[in-house]
């Protein structure tokens, strides 16, 4: 039965690398400069960091998911 002990750790999840690959990074790094989430309203183009429109306050949060959904979808794949 000594097997089954050696076999404890079997079926866990790996440890997976946290360190990002050249090809995550340069992925994030393209997200953030050709971001163009601009307002559904007015479609003045919103800068990164922003949570609302600058010209008529309308809130862009779902632009800014959909963005971050886009950015990481590659990344969770790998
Ligand atoms: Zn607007």
């Amino acid at each position: 039965m000594l097997a089954s002990v050696g076999n404890h750790y079997e079926g866990m999840i790996p440890i997976q690398q946290m360190s990002a690959t050249e090809d995550q990074i340069s992925h994030v790094v393209q997200a953030m400069s050709s971001a163009t989430i601009s307002c559904p309203e007015c479609k003045t183009r919103i800068r990164y960091g922003d949570y609302e429109c600058p010209r008529c306050g309308n809130d862009i949060e779902d632009q800014l998911r959909e963005w971050a959904a886009w950015m990481l979808g590659p990344l969770q794949s790998q």
